[in-house]
């Protein structure tokens, strides 16, 4: 790929970026300055595309999108990354993935500490697991791990990186009384992960609030 493809291809990412972010405000999936989102623009050495730390959702730009090396520096774009930037390049790192897309939802809150006990939410049953990478059928079983909250990044992004591992099937996990972190092999999976996530954790919570 040549210097000018790539510059094409990175702002591509960027918009894309900035259009979820107001598409997932929209949804009330990222309310405020909540949630972040990432996408790789080059894998050796990484460069990760990522929103800058406290900008509106409902109002993204492709200027409040930065670049990040492996190490979190910024090398292209001002402010500062996502506090939360090292939990992205963990889901990379540990993934392969493309895109690291994290939501703030009220679903996602209230199921993260209604199960933080059993360490995950396990949905079943339902036929839009199918819209899951690699799953065929709805007998399928998501188990998304439930990580302790904290404000200690390095000390999250370290459990992060043995969750991932120990689930090396889950496509996304929660963070108690936090929110949903999902990724995909491209953006446009991550997108339809959360999207597929969102729906399924809002069936299993409108469920068992009828039980
Ligand atoms: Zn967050």
């Amino acid at each position: 790929m040549n210097k000018q493809e790539e510059a094409l291809s990175s702002s591509a990412v960027t918009d894309t970026l900035a259009e979820l972010g107001r598409y997932f405000y929209s949804r009330g999936w990222v309310l405020g300055t909540s949630g972040n989102f990432s996408a790789v623009i080059q894998s050796e050495p990484l460069r990760l595309a990522i929103t800058a730390s406290g900008v509106d959702k409902g109002a993204l730009t492709t200027e409040q999108i930065l670049q990040i090396d492996a190490d979190g520096r910024v090398v292209a774009g001002s402010g500062r990354p996502s506090d939360e930037a090292r939990l992205h390049t963990a889901v990379v790192k540990a993934r392969g993935a493309q895109a690291v897309l994290h939501t703030h939802s009220v679903w996602s809150t209230i199921l993260s500490e209604a199960h933080a006990s059993a360490g995950g939410v396990g949905i079943c049953g339902y036929e839009m697991l199918k819209g899951l990478a690699g799953v065929k059928t709805h007998e399928h079983r998501e188990w998304l791990p439930i990580i302790e909250n904290s404000q200690d990044m390095p000390a999250l992004a370290g459990t992060a990186e043995e969750t991932l591992a120990k689930h090396a099937d889950a496509h996304g996990f929660l963070l108690r009384g936090h929110g949903l972190y999902t990724w995909g092999s491209s953006l446009a999976e991550a997108k339809r992960h959360v999207e597929i996530l969102e729906f399924l954790l809002e069936v299993v919570g409108r469920t068992q609030q009828n039980t």
